[in-house]
């Protein structure tokens, strides 16, 4: 009998994706070969799972019969290091856990297993127009061709007023990528600015690019995914979540509207998808574009640093200038006993509008009839039952609403406090300025543009084209109307309420503001007609005010600057927030003093809290925060993960950690 050497099946750590920080331990089946990066199914529990080889050559220190072995390994392209490596300093930087940030990867396990030729390839090559670009764009386009050409790092602050062709510019380096058969991504902040979008690119590229967000379908998803894996697709168009696709040779990103606040993911994994883009082309080796007409604070301090090359679109592309911008003090219009909303100024622009045959928008971001309703007799303040805020009022309903929970409630004929008759509505909805207008202007044709009456995308195209087609005067419209539209016969926009924003204790609230106003007012004549606008305000000698007024963003942002920096917020220090909820309020209570016992002392680190949070009950749950400030120096995932490792957290209690907030509920 010959000796017979057997080789002792080897051991690969496998990532699930599954909230879990570490891989597990598997046996590689005899006669298959894995690599690090490698699609592979799995037994977990009592389940198949598809996870991604982690690291090969493994000495277990399990004993050999609890580890299982693997099912089927995909002939799929593995995940390349450049994701791995930016899945595992996601990990890091938002200290959630690894499997967690990989299932953000795996979105559609389904494609895995199922054989490559169901997916037959239908690319097409570009048939790409010719681009007139201007002096400026031109300028900017051969930067970002030269960047992609050469294949670095490079980030790009594009900076140009509403309309000044910054779509335009970033184009020339998806053509550039392109023609290096590498892949672009193109993150937008929305699905309805979207649809805008993939219009002009296929206008200008003669194909479709493939697209990425959650309400695409099921089967349009697996497509997807596995094009983007193989690297047939080569222009990706997505919603933040397209960020952590496995891209096989990516060689460019644009974050278009970078300063974007739905760019922040609030839930699950906690990550600013504008940063971890930046993370991504640093990994990948290649250059990103930020895009906005109104830069985040962030990225222009990074252009100050000389971290981020800055180009600068000045001017309006074609012939349109910049609407004038009139603030309307109300505070001096308040004794006029006739107006309710509207201030006689906003009154006569629209009424002037009209007789030109133009279209005003009147934007207040606040959906419904009222957001309070009260008792005069008692006070008493309609709340609902699951969370700390107002019911609003929706009249056309005759229903109260939570817009936080979904809530909702017929209105009640008399006070639950006091049984007096009828509850009054305070401040102004959306329904609310529609009905004064039908009072001032009975004959103008009006559109409502909110939330609830654009709740498909079928409803929202329809709208744009009765606006398009000049069968609508009059819009009135929520926030869903501010970004990235364009409707040439659109001249006069009115902001109903411009102080909305400004309140609370968000550090970002006059940014916040500078933006929103800016976005709307850009709506405001875009092609040959001059547009104008009005912001009624109480505060018009706000900082906030004056440089929209005056379009001086740069000066406003110095302000901002110094104030942040005299206060140590980002992004002169860091700051985190902690949300420790539960169903229990006592015991929460409880739980978060002693937490407070725990907090890590150093000198350098501000831990302010416990407090209950302004959104104290939300959906049943209740919340307390703190908040975490340290001197920039400080890594403040290390001082929190230390924290939180000192604690046993019991199982009825959430904790969600936020690096740098951005929502202060
Ligand atoms: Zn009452
Ligand atoms: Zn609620």
């Amino acid at each position: 009998m010959s000796a017979h050497y057997q080789l002792k099946p080897s051991i690969v750590r496998v990532l699930l994706p599954k909230p879990f920080h570490a891989p597990f331990d598997y046996f590689v089946p005899k006669e298959s070969f894995v690599e690090v990066g490698h699609y592979v199914q799995v037994p977990f529990g009592k389940s198949l799972v598809w996870g991604v080889v982690w690291e090969t050559n493994v000495l277990s220190t399990l004993p050999e019969h609890q580890i299982k072995e693997i099912r089927s390994i995909s002939s799929l392209p593995p995940l390349s290091p450049a994701a791995r490596k930016l899945l595992e300093w996601t990990a890091r930087y938002t200290l959630a856990p690894l499997g967690s940030v990989l299932k953000m990867t795996i979105s559609v396990p389904e494609t895995l297993k199922e054989s490559e030729k169901d997916f037959l390839s239908n690319a097409k090559s570009l048939d790409i127009k010719p681009s007139l670009l201007n002096h400026d764009q031109n300028f900017s386009a051969t930067a970002l061709k030269e960047a992609v050409a050469k294949k670095e790092f490079q980030p790009f602050l594009l900076e140009g007023v509403t309309g000044s062709g910054k779509t335009e510019v970033y184009f020339e380096g998806i053509k550039e990528a392109y023609g290096k058969g590498r892949q672009s991504l193109i993150l937008v902040p929305e699905i309805s600015l979207s649809a805008a979008w993939v219009d002009r690119f296929i206008d200008r590229f003669g194909i479709t690019p493939t697209i990425w967000h959650s309400d695409i379908t099921p089967a349009k998803k697996k497509k997807a995914w596995r094009s983007i894996v193989n690297g047939e697709a080569s222009v990706i168009v997505g919603a933040r979540s397209a960020l952590f696709l496995p891209y096989q040779n990516l060689g460019y990103i644009v974050v278009d509207e970078e300063h974007d606040h739905s760019y922040k993911q609030e839930t699950g994994v906690v990550y600013h998808a504008r940063d971890v883009a930046v993370m991504r082309a640093q990994l990948e080796q290649c250059p990103i574009v930020l895009s906005s007409a109104t830069p985040s604070l962030e990225t222009l301090y990074n252009v100050q640093q000389g971290k981020y090359k800055h180009l600068i679109l000045p001017e309006r592309h074609g012939v349109s200038t910049l609407p004038s911008v009139t603030l309307v003090d109300m505070k001096k219009v308040k004794g006029d006993k006739v107006i309710k909303w509207i201030s006689p100024p906003l009154k006569e622009a629209i009424q002037k509008t009209l007789d030109n045959n133009e279209q005003s928008l009147l934007f207040l971001n606040r959906r419904g009839y009222a957001p309070l309703l009260i008792c005069h007799a008692c006070g008493h303040h309609m709340e609902c039952p699951n969370c700390t805020t107002w019911l609003v009022y929706h009249k056309a309903s005759q229903m109260m609403q939570c817009h936080q929970c979904n809530y909702s409630h017929k209105l009640p004929s008399h006070c639950p406090e006091c049984n007096h008759q009828g509850l009054s509505p305070c401040g102004p909805g959306v329904e609310r300025i529609e009905e004064e207008i039908k009072t001032l202007f009975p004959n103008a044709r009006l559109l409502i543009m909110t939330s609830d009456t654009l709740s498909s995308p079928k409803k929202t195209e329809a709208s744009f084209k009765k606006i398009h087609g000049q069968e609508v005067d009059i819009i009135i419209g929520t926030q869903v109307m501010a970004k990235g539209h364009h409707f040439p016969f659109l001249t006069l926009v009115g902001v109903i309420d411009g102080d909305m924003s400004l309140g609370g204790g968000d550090l970002r609230a006059p940014e916040k503001t500078y933006q929103l106003l800016y976005q709307v007012g850009g709506r405001a004549g875009r092609q040959n007609l001059p547009g104008s606008v009005l912001i009624q305000t109480h505060t018009p000698e706000h900082p906030v005010m004056q440089a929209i007024q005056n379009y001086d963003h740069k000066r406003f942002l110095d302000l901002e600057l110094e104030s942040r920096s005299a206060l140590k917020f980002p992004p002169f220090g860091k700051l985190a927030a902690l949300i420790i909820s539960g169903k229990d309020p006592s015991f929460l209570e409880k739980y978060v003093h002693e937490m407070a016992r725990q907090i890590p002392h150093h000198e350098k680190v501000q831990v302010f809290g416990p407090a209950p949070a302004p959104l104290f009950k939300l959906h049943h749950w209740y919340r307390w925060r703190f908040l975490i400030k340290t001197e920039k120096e400080i890594g403040i995932q290390k001082v929190i993960k230390y924290w939180l490792d000192s604690l046993s957290i019991p199982s009825t209690l959430k904790i969600t950690v936020d690096i740098d907030p951005y929502s202060f509920t």
